[in-house]
């Protein structure tokens, strides 16, 4: 078999980069090892624009945001089917703290925070909001197991996925071609997350597989929040009074298995937002690929540029993937220059 491109893992790197060379007309093979529990399987998704304690807004995040946004939609179009949820998101400060830190930035910066946020209001009885907070605006979360299965049914109709594992030592190069097994391709592009640091082309990346945990919750009397909340972990509404909620960040390395002290630790985030008690309904746990903290890493191979990698979604992956995704099809598809905050040549190399 022939082909343009073959792409190695169909999680969210995998899905978003082969849309982008069909959409350019080439042809994909997608090779999966289709394992229960992935990273982009188990991952709640969210959308969060303004991330972490400092609620930094990093450049570029706008035209990343309304790019995945667009894209997502898109796919909603043509497939029929929502993946992407627009939710509000109800910030919950922390501490005084970082209520101080969010008054600063709104003091300095309130034109580039303009869009991003709006008066918070919750019901003290079942909200915990000692400190305040504010009511983000353009989050929401992506169904990522739904994405990845529309993607999925697309390439089986198109003949361009196969279930399988790539050894990174059966890959065989030539002047001419690259070949594996009886698949000849022009390109092959390693999207296999927290395995990608086990790669012969780039065991040199510094991929951490960072385990963590989600839970699916139920809470009588919470039924009517339609808001995501945040305040450290997050509680998403799925309806019904069902929530899923999360996460932890065990150690680079723990182990990815079910066990209480995960549990505990989500359970313990969801008590800083709510004193209604949940009752646990289901839990999971995945490996997420962290190359530096939530930054994507992409680009050929030093000496075999028909080889490439993409990698380190993070916690960010639904709302960055897109864009680097469609940076990394450019640049394979045309020389395009990857941005250099991404390039994986001139950081690890
Ligand atoms: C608990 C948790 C919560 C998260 N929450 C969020 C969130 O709210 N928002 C967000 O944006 N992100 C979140 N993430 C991170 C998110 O999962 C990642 O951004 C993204 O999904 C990673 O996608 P990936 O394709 O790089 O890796 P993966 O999802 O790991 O996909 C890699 C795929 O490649 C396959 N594979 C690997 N090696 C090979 C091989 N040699 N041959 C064939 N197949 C192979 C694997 O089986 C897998 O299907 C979370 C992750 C976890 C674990």
């Amino acid at each position: 078999m022939k082909t343009d491109f073959l792409i190695v893992g169909q999680g969210l790197a995998g899905s978003l980069l082969a849309w982008h060379f069909l959409d350019a007309g080439k042809r994909v093979l997608v090779v999966d090892r289709d394992e229960a529990e992935t990273s982009s399987k188990v991952a709640a998704g969210l959308v969060t624009p303004l991330a972490g304690g400092r609620f930094h807004l990093p450049d570029g995040l706008e035209e990343r945001l309304d790019f995945a946004r667009s894209f997502y939609w898109k796919h909603e179009e043509l497939s029929g089917e929502v993946f992407f949820h627009h939710r509000r998101i109800a910030r919950l400060f922390r501490d005084a703290l970082e209520a101080e830190v969010w008054k600063n930035r709104l003091d300095r910066e309130s034109g580039r925070y303009a869009r991003f946020h709006g008066p918070l209001q919750v019901d003290a009885e079942r909200i915990s909001a000692p400190w305040g907070g504010f009511e983000m605006r353009e989050g929401g979360w992506l169904d990522v197991p739904a994405f990845l299965e529309y993607t999925r049914r697309v390439l089986l109709e198109r003949v361009s996925y196969a279930i399988g594992q790539v050894d990174s030592r059966e890959i065989l190069t030539s002047a001419s071609s690259i070949r594996w097994k009886n698949v000849e391709a022009s390109h092959v592009v390693f999207c296999e997350g927290w395995r990608g640091g086990q790669n012969r082309f780039f065991d040199w990346v510094p991929v951490r597989p960072t385990p963590g945990d989600i839970l699916d919750l139920e809470i009588a009397g919470l039924g009517d929040e339609t808001r995501i909340l945040n305040k450290g972990g997050w509680l998403i509404p799925l309806g019904d009074g069902r929530f899923r909620a999360g996460s932890t960040y065990r150690p680079v390395g723990a182990t990815a298995e079910v066990s209480a002290i995960g549990r505990d630790e989500v359970l313990a985030k969801i008590a800083l937002m709510t004193s209604l008690t949940p009752a646990v309904t289901g839990h999971r746990c995945a490996i997420r690929p962290t190359i530096r903290r939530s930054q994507v890493f992409m680009g050929r191979h030093p000496s075999e540029p028909r080889i490439a990698f993409f990698n380190g979604l993070g916690s960010k992956g639904v709302l960055n993937g897109p864009w680097h995704a469609s940076r990394l099809a450019d640049h394979l598809l045309s020389g395009a220059p990857l941005p250099a905050a991404t390039d994986l040549l001139l950081h690890f190399h």
